[in-house]
């Protein structure tokens, strides 16, 4: 095993923590007052003094405003070269609406070369090395993305959303979706970590992957008024396939790695929001805990764990617990006014980690 260093770690599963820089439009005064190298993260609450509001929190490692894509990368990289070694992964980002969850897992709006997420790299860093390998194995890979909004799992890479437009679409998808069981029947075995009924692409390049990636974004936006909106309340996970083939003895082996920009952690106060707001918030707050309570689970390694209490642990289930690893990175947001948000999202990393 080449790439299993990050098993010596700690146990499998990692938290991590990045704050985000201030935007130009904040001014507010930061609720992090420190940031150690051992993984301490200092939090304030701006409107009390002394050591009375004062909280250290510890993370396998914490980075700072002034962390980039690339160093975050860094930390990341071997978590994802595990999987060419046969073990499934989970990397999450969790946090409020805003904390820089999707700028870390893709990075902002039409990034330039530094500025790519995790999604990305993570893909190419899979070709590079499959490249480089190729003489001794023969790497396939495939992705699957999906949405879950209240519970409900959307297909990202179908058609289906263009479809009204355009109804010989609707042909290619029936011809595409018989391609598709083929392909599956002929492939030698089952696959227990796919996501239902969600189409899972081949992919040869890092090229090919960002078109899939835009295809996913523009089907995420069909039907939801505001992207932003719609984006921030749903659960968002690019599933990774790879089959490897060791071409002197045939041996082959499967993992995924699944890597999923969760819902906006934020409560919501009842007393606000009302009908299709408040049935959203309590779904993404039932799922959210869901998944804590299986992290924790898993942690404490208790026998029983929970994972049919939501969509998404079910789906990720093959991927959580057993030899799989899991990554979760934790958003924050540094301004002031967040005070109350932050430590709630700290304490579900404490809990977790
Ligand atoms: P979330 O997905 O958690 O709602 P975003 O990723 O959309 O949050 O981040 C909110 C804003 O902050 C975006 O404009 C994003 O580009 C910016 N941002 C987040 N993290 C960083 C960072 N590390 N460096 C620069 N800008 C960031
Ligand atoms: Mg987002």
């Amino acid at each position: 095993k080449l790439y299993n260093e990050v098993q010596e770690l700690k146990g499998n599963i990692r938290v991590y923590c990045r704050l985000r820089p201030f935007l130009p439009s904040q001014f507010a005064k930061s609720t992090v007052d420190y940031i150690g190298d051992n993984g301490e993260l200092g939090l304030v609450n701006p409107s009390r003094q002394g050591k009375d509001g004062h909280r250290v929190f510890k993370f396998n490692k914490v980075f700072g405003q002034t962390a980039t894509q690339v160093q975050v990368f860094l930390d990341i990289q071997p978590l994802i070269r595990s999987v060419l070694d046969g073990y499934n992964v989970c990397i999450f980002a969790y946090g409020q609406t805003g904390s820089g969850k999707t700028y870390t897992m893709s990075g902002p709006d039409s990034p330039s070369e530094e500025e790519w997420g995790v999604n990305y790299r993570a893909l190419n860093d899979l070709f590079q090395i499959s490249q480089a390998r190729r003489n001794a194995y023969n790497y396939e890979v495939r992705v699957q993305m999906v949405e879950i909004y209240n519970e409900q799992i959307r297909d990202l890479l179908s058609d289906s959303g263009s479809q009204k437009r355009y109804p010989y679409l609707a042909f290619l998808k029936i011809l595409n979706a018989m391609l598709l069981e083929i392909g599956q029947k002929i492939s030698s075995q089952p696959d227990g970590s796919a996501v239902p009924d969600a189409r899972m692409v081949p992919v040869k390049s890092s090229n090919d992957v960002l078109a899939k990636m835009k295809l996913g974004q523009a089907n995420r936006a069909v039907g939801s008024t505001a992207l932003n909106e719609r984006s921030s309340r749903s659960h968002c996970i690019l599933t990774v396939h790879v089959r490897g083939e060791d071409l002197k003895t045939g041996s082959t082996s499967r993992a995924c790695l699944h890597l999923i920009d969760l819902a906006g952690s934020e409560r919501v106060d009842r007393s606000e929001v009302t009908g299709e707001r408040l049935k959203e918030a309590q779904y993404i707050n039932k799922s959210l805990s869901a998944l804590g309570d299986v992290i924790f689970a898993l942690s404490q390694k208790s026998a029983h764990v929970p994972y049919r209490n939501s969509k998404l642990t079910q789906i990720l289930q093959s991927s959580l617990g057993g030899q799989a690893k899991t990554l979760m990175l934790v958003q924050i947001n540094p301004d002031g006014d967040s005070y109350s948000e932050t430590l709630s999202t700290l304490k579900f990393a404490e809990r977790v980690s």
